[in-house]
Order: C-alpha cells, then sequence, then structure tokens
C-alpha cells in the first residue's frame, strides 16, 4: 500500500493529536487508509427540502425551509436554553439549544427565511430539532448532489466530529488520493462487469454526484470485498486438499454391519442414505473431510453421526461427538449408549461437571486406545484430552463454535482428524456461500416419514384460559408439555422472576397429584437441572417449564405441545428451533406463541413467519433479511464478518457474481502466477497471513 494512505490519521488538516487520539479511541481509525474505509451508511439529498408536515414519515434526518416566528431563552442550571419556533407553509417546530445560546441567538433574525436541517425528534407532544444546522437562506450555497452520513459517537460529535465533521474529513482526504489508490482487479474484468476503478469507487462512495454513482461505488466495493472472501475460502480449500491427508477407513468395518443389520430402529431415509454415501467417498478419497452436514431438526442428524462414528470405529479409530451445552451433550451420550448397548463399545461423557477422579479414567481410556466415542462439550478441547488414535470429530450446532475450535479439534491427532459438523440452524444460501466456502455441505432434506407439520398458532393473554383447557387436553391424551419463558441476559433477575411467577400460576393451575411440572432454568446446578430434566424424558412429569436452556438438540417424542411465553422477545431462529422440540413423534403437535398486543412490526414479521411457515430455509432467509448476518452467525464478536458496506441479505446476487468470478479465475490460474493476477494475489497474501489460525493448520 502507498506510504501515503499509511499517514497517520494526526497529519490530515483538521485533525491533530487530540481528535487523532480520539478518532482511535472511538471508531478505530489510526491511518489516512483507515480514514478512507470508514464508509457512509447513507447519503441525505441536501437539494431537496421537506416540510414539518412531513416529519412522522421521515426517519429523523430533515432539511427544512421556512421563518423564524419566536424566540425565547431560559436558564436551565448553569447553560442558557435557546428555543427558537420555526415555521413553513405546512407547520410549525422548535428547534433548540442546549448550549452556545450566546451565539446562535444574535443569527435567528425573526421572520427571515432560513434552512435549517438536522434529525427531528419528538418531544412530548410536539417536534422538534435539538443543534439544528441553520443558515440564512439567502446565504445557503446551493448544495449539489449527496451528502455522506457517517456514524458518529457522542465523544467525537462533541469534538467537532459529528457526521458531517466526519464528512469534512473525508472530503479533504479525497482530494488527496488521486493517483495513489492502485488497482486490485484485472482491467478485463473492469470492463466486462462494467465497474469503476478502485481509486474512483473509493472517492465517489464518500463524494456520489448522485445515486447512480454512489450506487457504482459500492457495487464496486462490495463485489471487491465479497471477490477476495471467495477467493480465500476457495484458496484454503484448495491448500487443505493439497497439503491435507486424512485417514482411510477402507471398509464400514464389522461394528458398522452389525448395527445397521441387527439394530438400527427403523429405515434410514433416502436423504440419510445419500449423506452417509457422501461421507463414505470422503473416507476413500485418502483426502482430510471437512463437512457440513445441514439438516432441519428432527431430520435424523444424530444418527447420521453415530453411523460415521462407527466407520471409523470399524477402521480402529476412536470418535468424538461435541455439543455447544452440557445438557446437549447428556442427551446425545445418552441417546448413543442406547444405540450402541450391544455392540461392546465404551463411550465416555466429558463436559466441566465430570469428577476429577472420573475424569482422569476417562484421559486413560482415551490415551489406551480403550474408549471408542467420547463425548461432551468444549470440555474435549482442552490439551490435557488427547487420543490414542482420533479419527473423526462430529461438532453439533456448529453456529457457536469457530473456525479456531475446529482447528483445535484437528491437532489432536497426527493425520488431523476428519470433521464433520452438524447444524440444524438452516443456513441461506449465500451466507453458506460466504462462510463456509471452505467445507463441502451435504444436506439431509427430508424428515423420516409419519411426521405431521407442527401446527403454529399465534395468541394473545386474553386467550390465556383457553390455552391452558388445550393444554390440559393434551396432557389428558397422555401428551406431554413445554412452557418456555425468554432469558436476556440483561436483566437475569427480571427474567428470573417472570420464570418464577409462571411456574407459580402454572402450578396453581395445573395442580398435584393430577399434574407434575418439572422447571429447569440457568441457575440451577447442572446436577439439578438434570434430575428435572431426566424426570420429563421418562415421562414423570407432564410439563416442562423452562428458559431456553432447552432450545437445542433435546428430544423428548411424546411432547406434543410448545408454549412460548413473550414470544415476541425471541428471534426467529430460537422461535424454531424451541419449535423443533415438538413433533418428534407420529402425534399431531402444537406450537403456540404468547404475546403482547402491542408488537413492533418486526415482532409481527417473526410471529406471522412462524405461523405460515414450518420451512427452515424460509425462516433463516426471513430472519437474514431481518437481523442481518454478523447477528445471525453470531460473528459481530469474534470479528470474522468484516464486511463495512455489505448487506447480504439484499446482495445476494453479487455474492453469486463474486463466487462465479472467483471460480473462474482459480480455475484459470490456480496459482495466481499470471502477471493480471499480480494484484489479486498480493492482496489475498496479505489477508491470510493476517489470519493466524489457519496458517498454522495448513
Ligand atoms: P436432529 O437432526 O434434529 O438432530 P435427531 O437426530 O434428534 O434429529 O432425530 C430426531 C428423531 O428422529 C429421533 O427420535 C430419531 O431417533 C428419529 N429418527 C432419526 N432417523 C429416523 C428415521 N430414518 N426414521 C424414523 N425416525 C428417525
Ligand atoms: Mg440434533
Amino acid at each position: 500500500m502507498s506510504e501515503f494512505l499509511q499517514t497517520p490519521i494526526e497529519f490530515l488538516k483538521g485533525v491533530g493529536p487530540q481528535r487523532a487520539e480520539l478518532l482511535k479511541k472511538e471508531i478505530g481509525i489510526r491511518t489516512f487508509d483507515d480514514l478512507l474505509h470508514y464508509f457512509p451508511f447513507r447519503y441525505v439529498d441536501r437539494s431537496q427540502y421537506h416540510t414539518v408536515a412531513e416529519l412522522p414519515r421521515l426517519d429523523g434526518y430533515a432539511q427544512l425551509k421556512g421563518r423564524i416566528i419566536h424566540v425565547s431563552e431560559k436558564a436551565v442550571g448553569k447553560q442558557n436554553r435557546l428555543t427558537a419556533k420555526f415555521q413553513d407553509h405546512t407547520g410549525i417546530i422548535e428547534l433548540v439549544w442546549f448550549q452556545g445560546a450566546k451565539w446562535i441567538k444574535p443569527i435567528l433574525k425573526l421572520h427571515a427565511e432560513f434552512q435549517v436541517y438536522g434529525k427531528a425528534k419528538i418531544y412530548g407532544n410536539s417536534w422538534n430539532i435539538p443543534h439544528p444546522e441553520i443558515v440564512e437562506f439567502e446565504k445557503v450555497k446551493s448544495e449539489k448532489g449527496l451528502q455522506a452520513v457517517y456514524s458518529s459517537t457522542e465523544k467525537l460529535a462533541i469534538n467537532g466530529l459529528s457526521s458531517k465533521g466526519i464528512a469534512r474529513l473525508t472530503e479533504s482526504l479525497v482530494e488527496h488520493i488521486k493517483g495513489k489508490i492502485p488497482e486490485t482487479l484485472p482491467i478485463t474484468m473492469l470492463s466486462e462487469l462494467r465497474m469503476i476503478s478502485r481509486e474512483a469507487a473509493l472517492v465517489q462512495i464518500h463524494r456520489p454526484t448522485d445515486e447512480a454513482t454512489a450506487f457504482a461505488a459500492r457495487f464496486r466495493l462490495k463485489f471487491e470485498e465479497l471477490l477476495f472472501l471467495q477467493l480465500e475460502m476457495l484458496m484454503r480449500k484448495q491448500i487443505s486438499i493439497r497439503k491435507m491427508r486424512g485417514a482411510i477407513f477402507s471398509e464400514v468395518g464389522k461394528e458398522f454391519s452389525v448395527f445397521y443389520d441387527k439394530y438400527l430402529p427403523f429405515e434410514l431415509t433416502n436423504a440419510q442414505k445419500k449423506v452417509l454415501k457422501e461421507i463414505r467417498k470422503d473416507f476413500l478419497s485418502g483426502q482430510h473431510m471437512n463437512r457440513l452436514l445441514q439438516g432441519d431438526v428432527g431430520s435424523g442428524k444424530t444418527l447420521v453421526a453415530l453411523l460415521t462414528m462407527l466407520i471409523a470405529i470399524g477402521s480402529g479409530y476412536q470418535a468424538a461427538l461435541m455439543a455447544p451445552t452440557e445438557i446437549l451433550a447428556n442427551q446425545h451420550f445418552l441417546t448413543l449408549v442406547d444405540f450402541v448397548k450391544d455392540l461392546g463399545i465404551r463411550i465416555e461423557l466429558l463436559t466441566g461437571s465430570v469428577k476429577k477422579k472420573d475424569r482422569v479414567q476417562i484421559h486413560e481410556g482415551l490415551e489406551n486406545g480403550e474408549v471408542h466415542i467420547l463425548v461432551g462439550t468444549h470440555a474435549l478441547l482442552e490439551d490435557v484430552v488427547q487420543f490414542k488414535n482420533l479419527g473423526i470429530v462430529v461438532i453439533d450446532e456448529q453456529h457457536r463454535f469457530g473456525v479456531a475450535q475446529r482447528a483445535r479439534m484437528w491437532k489432536k491427532n497426527t493425520i488431523p482428524p476428519h470433521v464433520l459438523i452438524m447444524t440444524a440452524t438452516p443456513i441461506p444460501r449465500t451466507l453458506a456461500m460466504t462462510f463456509y466456502g471452505d467445507l463441502d455441505v451435504s444436506v439431509i432434506d427430508e424428515l423420516p416419514p409419519g411426521r405431521k407439520p407442527i401446527n403454529t398458532v399465534h395468541k394473545f393473554e386474553a386467550n390465556r384460559l383457553a390455552v391452558f383447557g388445550f393444554l390440559k387436553n393434551e396432557i389428558a391424551k397422555g401428551r406431554q408439555v413445554y412452557i418456555v419463558y425468554p432469558l436476556i441476559q440483561e436483566s437475569e433477575a427480571m427474567d428470573y422472576n417472570n420464570l418464577m411467577d409462571g411456574y407459580e400460576a402454572i402450578s396453581r393451575y395445573f395442580p398435584l397429584p393430577d399434574y407434575r411440572v418439572s422447571i429447569v432454568h440457568g441457575k440451577m446446578k447442572p446436577a439439578d437441572k438434570e434430575f428435572e430434566m431426566q424426570r420429563f424424558v421418562n415421562g414423570e412429569t407432564q410439563i416442562m417449564v423452562a428458559t431456553t436452556v432447552i432450545e437445542v438438540g433435546v428430544n423428548v417424542p411424546n411432547a406434543s405441545v410448545m408454549l412460548i411465553e413473550s414470544a415476541e422477545r425471541f428471534g426467529l431462529s430460537q422461535l424454531h428451533q424451541l419449535r423443533g422440540r415438538v413433533g418428534r413423534g407420529a402425534e399431531q403437535s402444537y406450537c403456540i406463541l404468547m404475546s403482547g398486543i402491542k408488537l413492533s412490526k418486526e415482532s409481527k414479521k417473526r410471529m406471522e413467519t412462524m405461523v405460515r411457515t414450518n420451512d427452515g430455509f424460509e425462516i433463516a432467509e426471513v430472519d437474514l433479511e431481518l437481523r442481518g448476518p454478523g447477528d445471525l452467525m453470531g460473528t459481530q464478536q469474534s470479528g470474522e464478518l468484516n464486511l463495512k458496506i455489505d448487506d447480504l441479505a439484499k446482495d445476494g446476487q453479487i455474492v453469486t457474481l463474486a463466487r462465479d468470478h472467483a471460480r473462474m479465475i482459480l480455475q484459470e490460474d490456480p496459482l495466481l502466477e499470471q502477471s493480471t493476477h499480480i494484484q489479486i494475489r498480493e492482496k489475498l497474501r496479505k489477508i491470510m497471513m493476517s489470519k493466524p489460525n489457519w496458517s498454522s493448520i495448513s
């Protein structure tokens, strides 16, 4: 990168040491380059005027033209608060200054015409604009084009770096970048896709002349960002295929065959068979398997995992199954123990709550090869957990495991163990391409036969008695019921109270001895949780009152109703996961969403979507639309998602385009050796070097 762009931001005109420090602390801008890549999140058209009457329809920022009809000043604390009544032909609002009355007041000439710009807020029952920009209309320079709006922080704003202040900085920066921005894409690609140069894009994203140029700039930068992401993924896949040997399991082995012929409790679905074939092929290839197994809740992934592990065991290897929570690990453990009880296979469970003494024994068994399958939580990742010969790792509900954690498992054997990642969270195609480009994907797109679609309804508090009556009917038929309460971390105490109030109400409405109620929540000791869970699993209790701890994986086929309290407080994928707890047996199952009457637009959409469809993929698409990709994947914290101007939900087409081009480039020139690809290679090398996890394993 050019030296110019590496210049510390302090040396940009209008910055200086103090603001430089703030820019660094508040928004991570250290260099000219950082500022250049600090993109506006939207634009306003300053050539347009709004009216007072329109304010309720706008999303905040407004530019108005009108007259000051009254000015008043009032001492509030140490400051004087200045208020001006401002009128246009449609109405009156107030302009308010909490500071700087001294300088503003002389400007406010009564009855003169002004241009006012700012963020309108509702205060009491009337609209006002605090600290607007205000210019006498005669003096308004006609502003052409769009003005970029940047996100700022309060500290920055106080120091003259509100959105407008930042805009002044980017403006002065882009004036100086001419000839200093190297092109990263081949000219032929630019002309083929009718894309503007990188330099032009970086200027126009900050200073577009109109909507069309803003679009062209965004398109170019998005495409580039996505192209490199795709190239990175494909490159990593190439590297792992070239370098990473994988153990070969040439036979399915005795354990698999015996289980399949004698103990398999039901015929596999075609989708399960298809996936097993794909996995078998990987095992024969001599290459390392890195496969994502997607299948909606209840599609039977656990059985596929077991069969896969049995193949490894048949070739003399060990297997590990990792789950995100203790309850889930427990449940997997019990399921597997039950499946293979007659096969002479030793399975152990390793979680945080396993006692030291037992743990030591498990470690021993793993090291001398007596333990065939290890089931557990994150505890499996610890370095003290060593295997004699680990052949495969299955990871359940992978959205909670990052790339780095996968890599830690890879290191547990001289030949990296094969990896199968199972997820019930359907990942929209565009996201799958973006995040899991390095994985092969298998899909179970079929539920076991005999499942009836779950009937989902949305109800309000007024319907509660009817809902409870319905639960009683179901219980009378011998069914079991979940009642789930939300949990939001910020107010754990409040949620706990909600849950307990609910529990009491339910215990009153469903009294002993006819009804028995289990309760499970985050504050309980793991052993107590387990005990209560187990009572419900065994059918000793008919009602399970719980927080979202039961969200993933739990399997009680006799449960037929999922009642979700305050459903508006759950995200879509969570609701879908919860609903997936029922409908696992042959009975008609129900999901009841209880919510308050007043719902935000988004909550309403979530409820409607749940009622309308059972299709996990469709739900994931809506979820992506409502929440954006970072949130969905939980990657915001881990920093894997770095798409500054991307909105994957809306940019599916650009993702596809970028993917196709990345493929084409690597097909034609796998090592990026051609002269036209030098810039691409350099940039990609930098990107890949900056992520150490990977370089150490590939
Ligand atoms: P998930 O994919 O959500 O992890 P599970 O593996 O928990 O689903 O399977 C859900 C239920 O379906 C379990 O009770 C399991 O025993 C059952 N099941 C799995 N495969 C089949 C099949 N081929 N036919 C009938 N039932 C099946
Ligand atoms: Mg599961």
